[in-house]
């Protein structure tokens, strides 16, 4: 073993649906990176669709936790700074990083791939029985130790823990983001949320934050839409079977016409359009869930100077984002706690897929120290 390198938990995926804990080896971080201790990360869709992305894979792209060390250049972080980590990580210096496009970075991809430059730590940084691994969004958060650039890691505000911080990195972010960056919510605009998950509720707290005057909760899950007005929500709506009645029960709230912002968080395709259908004409139809498979439409749904957006990561350029983010918690805007609702131990991530799958959990964090 290379001296300094640490070997601790980690889980990775098989790349066939399976998953397990095993042990892996973190290098020390070299020029520009940072070597941090996890101490808890966040549970979300996307981990669970990366099973199947090519395995062997150490799983998990939000979390929190504290440097452990930094590289030879490094010289703005202390080892014990609590840290948040964010997925997309800028360069700095493409095409988009320059034009605030940073979630947006030419050389970044879900996971470690060297030749693509700069937003993974040094090749073989981590390694499974001896061998590289790849890691998910070059971070893998479920480990008790990951190696990664300094440009993915944000200090964390003394008042935060990192839990439930945890979950800013993602879930928040995309869900805030998309409201408050993309689609540029102004006060007094009227919002309809489909699907109130852990990024919808974002999407709800986003609207409430932009001052809007009305936000329609709309689920298939009554206890979500608890949540929702909990959240912010002014209305709930039932979503059954029939997509048309859900359709005129948004337009009676809001004068008969649609809402100026219609978004989507619930990863379903078949849902991918149903925006447009909720928005009014000349408003904008807002596709937060990244969902991936196949959906069609009715070409006459984008007339009317409809807009359609698909806004990655909430638009997160991270130096602006995590602050304000920070600062909206600090004065009460903006409410984190109340979010993570389950916790478990590393081993028990089957538990956490299965309550975040059934729609038991609304939000679970993985304690890792
Ligand atoms: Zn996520
Ligand atoms: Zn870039």
């Amino acid at each position: 073993m290379k001296p300094g390198t640490l070997s601790g938990p980690a889980i990775l995926g098989d790349g066939q649906g399976g998953f397990a804990l095993d042990v892996i080896e973190v290098d020390p971080p070299g020029p520009g990176e940072v070597r941090i201790a996890m101490a808890a990360a966040g549970v979300c869709h996307t981990d669970h669709a990366s099973l199947r992305w090519r395995g062997p894979l150490v799983l998990g792209h939000e979390g929190a936790g504290h440097v452990e060390s930094v590289g030879p250049d490094v010289d703005d972080l202390e080892p014990g700074q609590a840290v948040l980590l964010n997925w997309a990580i800028p360069c700095g210096h493409c095409f988009q990083c320059r034009h605030d496009g940073d979630a947006l970075c030419e050389r970044t991809h879900e996971v470690d791939v060297p030749r693509l430059g700069t937003s993974s730590a040094h090749q073989g940084a981590t390694r499974w029985r001896g061998r590289a691994v790849v890691r998910s969004f070059h971070l893998g958060t479920f480990a008790s130790h990951t190696v990664v650039r300094r440009e993915a890691v944000t200090p964390l505000p003394s008042t935060l823990r990192t839990d439930p911080a945890c979950i800013l990195g993602c879930a928040v972010m995309t869900g805030v983001g998309s409201v408050v960056n993309v689609a540029a919510v102004g006060h007094g605009d009227t919002v309809a949320v489909v699907g109130c998950g852990g990024v919808g509720l974002n999407v709800i707290q986003g609207a409430r934050l932009a001052g809007a005057r009305l936000i329609v909760a709309i689920d298939r899950l009554p206890a979500r839409l608890e949540r929702a007005r909990d959240f912010g929500a002014t209305h709930a709506v039932l979503a059954g079977e029939d997509e048309e009645a859900l359709i005129a029960a948004v337009r009676a709230l809001s004068d008969g016409r649609g809402v100026d912002h219609a978004f989507e968080a619930t990863g379903v395709p078949a849902l991918a359009f149903l925006p447009l259908r909720l928005a009014r004409n000349g408003g904008q139809a807002v596709q937060v869930s990244g969902a991936h498979g196949s959906a069609s439409l009715e070409l006459p749904q984008l007339f009317w100077n409809k807009r359609y957006v698909t806004p990655l990561y909430g638009g997160c350029v991270p130096s602006r984002d995590f602050p304000r983010l920070f600062d909206w918690i600090d004065n009460g805007e903006l409410e984190l706690d109340a979010q993570v609702t389950h916790r478990y131990p590393l081993h028990a991530l089957d538990r956490a897929f299965d309550d975040m799958l059934s729609g038991r959990s609304h939000k679970g964090v993985l304690r890792i120290a």
